[in-house]
């Protein structure tokens, strides 16, 4: 299988450490990244501008941007004006991800599950006001399907709603892990593959959002695996590095993960991943026949 393309979503682009996170990155072999939007509006456009071409310098690409989530962010709110200022404020984050060079903005169908009857209707209020803009500046608005605690945790209801806008620049953020834990992510990724523009891949043991690294819960890869290596985007990983590891070790273990390198055994029918009795690490298959963990 062809090597995929992995970006690594990074909470916090630091101004005091930006050149040390770039370096960080691109020695790990990640060329995209996925930034939370806090350092968008915390930055005057000025200093965006500069980082855009750092950033690009140190051949990496801000691939895509984190929108705000949850309360006074919610592009389903029920109260109008509390919806309207959602979607003005997605506007500058809109904007703003234009000057990093970003190509999506990942966006959230609600924050709660109150308003489930309503939600569908004033979500697609919110999305028919933004996709102008986001049209404008060549940016993909993807809606992330959430965990079952928020409306919008199922991505065939979410892929059969933004189909009627009829437009490539509406599309689906698709995260491994909420939809492990709201139901059977193969059968749904299968189901809206076409409509995906960008994942969020994270594991857990199907009950919490855990962020694991890919590899450490249950989420089943080997199924997930082939429909993954279908996208021409990178493939962002939204987690925590397992037992703090570098970022190198990170992208090298999801690497073997997504194409079949990672040592498996079958006990009595039943398939389990080998990792390293001393270190905990899923033993990869750095050279065909030669196995590589964290210690060794
Ligand atoms: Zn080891």
């Amino acid at each position: 299988m062809e090597r995929p393309n992995l970006g690594f979503a990074v909470s916090y682009l630091d101004p005091e450490r930006l050149q040390e996170q770039l370096t960080e990155w691109s020695s790990a072999g990640f060329g995209a990244i996925e930034t939370d939007y806090p350092p968008l509006l915390e930055n005057p456009i000025r200093v965006l501008e500069s980082w855009s071409s750092v950033i690009r310098d140190a051949g990496i690409t801000v691939w895509s941007v984190h929108a705000p989530y949850g309360g006074a962010y919610n592009l389903s709110h029920p109260d109008k004006r509390q919806r309207r200022r959602a979607v003005e404020i997605h506007k500058v984050v809109l904007e703003r991800s234009h000057i990093l060079g970003a190509q999506v903005l990942v966006i959230h169908p609600s924050a709660d599950s109150s308003h489930k009857s309503s939600a569908p209707s004033l979500l697609n209020e919110s999305l028919e006001e933004l996709l102008p803009l986001a049209q404008d500046l060549k940016i993909v608005l993807a809606v992330e399907n959430m965990l079952p605690d928020s409306w919008g945790e199922n991505p065939a209801e979410l892929s059969r709603l933004i189909a009627g806008f009829l437009s490539p620049w509406i599309r689906l953020c698709f995260d491994t892990g909420h939809a492990h834990i709201a139901g059977n992510a193969t059968l749904w990724l299968e189901t809206v593959l076409e409509s995906v523009a960008t994942y969020h891949l994270a594991d857990n043991e199907g009950t919490h959002d855990l962020h694991l690294q890919p590899g450490y819960g249950t989420v089943p890869w080997h199924q997930l695996a082939p429909l993954l290596q279908e996208a021409s985007f990178p493939l962002i990983i939204e987690a925590i590095p397992w037992g703090k590891r570098p970022l190198k070790r990170v992208r090298e273990e999801v690497e073997a993960l997504l194409t079949g390198r990672v040592a498996t055994t079958a006990i009595a029918g039943t398939q389990g991943y080998i990792k390293c009795r001393s270190c905990g690490s899923l033993l990869i298959e750095a050279e065909p026949g030669a196995f590589s963990c964290s210690c060794l």
